[in-house]
């Protein structure tokens, strides 16, 4: 009998002084973006300057969470331990409402039924660090 397919598994992430607000943000269950306070766009992945006008007056914010499907794949192989389970799995980009896009996983629904601008809302994985630092991975979703 094969095995209940599961979502694939999160290692914790490897945090820096730049992405740390974003993956602390995502322990607590929210998604948390950076806005340049010099020329206003909305970036991500986090930075420590604006990748638009190199500014480095950056603020955070907690993002809505909903965004759509840009493009995805179906992963059918992947023979890595916390991926092999998870087959058929959803990587794909999300066009978030505030412009930027991610790179992450569909979950919760058959790969079948994801299509190009489909709604998808953000839920997290929590996935501690080894320190205890409680931080998270955000994946997407049907809305
Ligand atoms: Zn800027």
């Amino acid at each position: 009998m094969a095995e209940k397919k599961q979502n694939p598994e999160y290692e914790a992430p490897a945090i820096d002084w730049e992405s740390r607000a974003y993956w602390e943000g995502a322990g607590r269950g929210e998604l948390v973006l950076q806005r340049c306070r010099d020329c206003g766009v909305v970036q991500h992945r986090p930075r420590g300057l604006c990748a638009s006008c190199l500014s480095d007056d950056i603020e955070h914010f907690v993002s809505s969470g909903r965004g759509e499907v840009y493009t995805f794949s179906v992963v059918r192989q992947n023979q890595m331990p916390a991926f092999a389970k998870a087959v058929p799995y959803v990587i794909s980009y999300v066009q978030l409402e505030e412009g930027p896009q991610l790179l992450t996983n569909i979950v919760d629904c058959d790969p079948d039924s994801v299509s190009i601008g489909m709604a998808v809302k953000v839920d997290f994985v929590p996935t501690p660090a080894t320190n205890g630092d409680a931080l998270g991975v955000p994946r997407f979703v049907p809305a």
